[in-house]
């Protein structure tokens, strides 16, 4: 996969921008608040349709502007494809085009530009609750299977019902009727998200583990645990044992749910839990040991996808760098060697000889 070339108008701070990029490493130079992020905004934009550091859509937009225009060339599979998004302040909707051809919505355009980004709120993902960490699973599961996507979509239907169920029953006790059914249904998709996360887990863990002991010149130890159903033994174990085992936490939580008014079993309540060096990341990692822990679990990611999808996502790391001891820095910029990179950076100190730089100043690109 690669991003050949973009261009923007009045899109963040860049009023007009024509960028063409190299398939290996595109360094984006530039002082604080310049435009760097803003790029890497734009392409994930185009790649996932949304935007990654605000909802709101209009602030997209170039303050003064009317519209917002961005568009890329990709290549992928040996077929270039043009990917367009036009953002427009007021109610109008924005307009997507594939390859000149408007679409109704992103779903047609889903999967023509993949990317992995890195931010400085990935460190949160292993910081803070166990939302993140879902939101992480799902993310990937989504894109990469359809029938988690739609097993998803069906159990958070379930659980928003079954949870005002519980939450209203005693104004109309006969809610509670429903209850076995919503249980059942909720137990066999539930049973399938399990399944499908087990699995994606055991591949993220193994890779990511991997990463991360390379990084740290194989000084830490990195496990990743799955955390479901107390109930479910093996994760891994068929569909329909882990069905049985979570409808026996069902039936041993059964009171306890109603009286509290919630939902309190199932794999809406999933996590992962990290281990360094057999001490839990969250309260014990250093900022280095974070970092290079998000990182090892977006490389990891990458490579999940290249295999599945056959094509090497293109990699977006945002001011990835600080913090980093110069093996760890070595390492990472080691790492970039295969597929396409995007990384931003304050100074150019470490990077002369490694693919192409792009000045980036006032939302503008600066010649050479
Ligand atoms: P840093 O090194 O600090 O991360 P950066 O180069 O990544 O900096 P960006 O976040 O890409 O900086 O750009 C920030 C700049 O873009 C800010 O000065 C901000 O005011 C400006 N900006 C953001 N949204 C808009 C907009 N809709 N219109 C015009 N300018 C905007
Ligand atoms: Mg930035």
């Amino acid at each position: 996969m690669e991003l050949e070339s973009i261009r923007l108008r009045g899109f963040r701070n860049y009023a007009e921008l024509d960028a063409a990029f190299v398939p290996g490493v595109n360094l984006v130079l530039g002082d604080n608040a310049q435009g760097k992020t803003n790029l890497l905004e734009a392409v994930t934009y185009l790649s996932t349709g949304k935007a990654f550091r605000t909802r709101k859509e209009q602030e997209l937009i170039q303050f003064g502007a009317d519209f917002a225009d961005l568009e890329a060339d990709v290549l992928a599979k040996n077929r270039e494809k043009t990917l367009r998004a036009v953002l427009f302040t007021g109610r109008k909707p924005r307009q997507l085009f594939l390859n000149g051809v408007k679409q109704k919505n992103f779903t047609t355009m889903e999967g023509e530009l993949t990317t992995v980004l890195f931010c400085p709120e990935d460190l949160l993902i292993l910081k803070s609750g166990a939302e993140r960490r879902r939101r992480l699973l799902d993310n990937a599961l989504c894109q990469l299977r359809p029938g988690y996507s739609r097993a998803l979509q069906e159990y958070q239907r379930l659980l928003d019902h079954k949870s005002r169920i519980l939450k209203d029953w005693r104004d109309r006790p006969s809610y509670l009727d429903a209850l076995p059914d919503f249980n059942l249904r909720m137990a066999q998709f539930g049973a399938a998200l399990i399944a499908y996360r087990a699995n994606y887990l055991q591949k993220l863990a193994r890779l990511t583990a991997q990463y991360h002991r390379e990084f740290s010149g194989d000084r830490e130890q990195l496990a990743l645990t799955y955390r479901t159903v107390s109930t479910v033994l093996d994760p891994l174990a068929a569909r329909a044992e882990i069905e049985r085992q979570i409808l026996d936490h069902q039936e041993s939580h059964l009171r306890a749910e109603i009286e509290s008014g919630q939902c309190l079993t199932g794999p809406h309540r999933d996590d992962f839990e990290v281990l360094c060096n057999d001490l839990p990341l969250k309260s014990f990692g250093s900022q280095g040991q974070v970092r290079t822990a998000a990182i090892s679990l977006k490389l990891a990611e990458r490579e999940i996808f290249r295999d599945d999808t056959g094509e090497m996502p293109v990699l977006l790391l945002d001011d990835v760098l600080s913090e980093l001891d110069e093996g760890r820095q070595d390492f990472l910029l080691n790492q970039l060697r295969a597929g396409q990179v995007f990384i931003t950076c304050c100074e150019d100190r470490k990077f002369t000889k490694l693919g192409a730089v792009l000045h980036i100043a006032g939302g503008a690109l600066q010649p050479e």
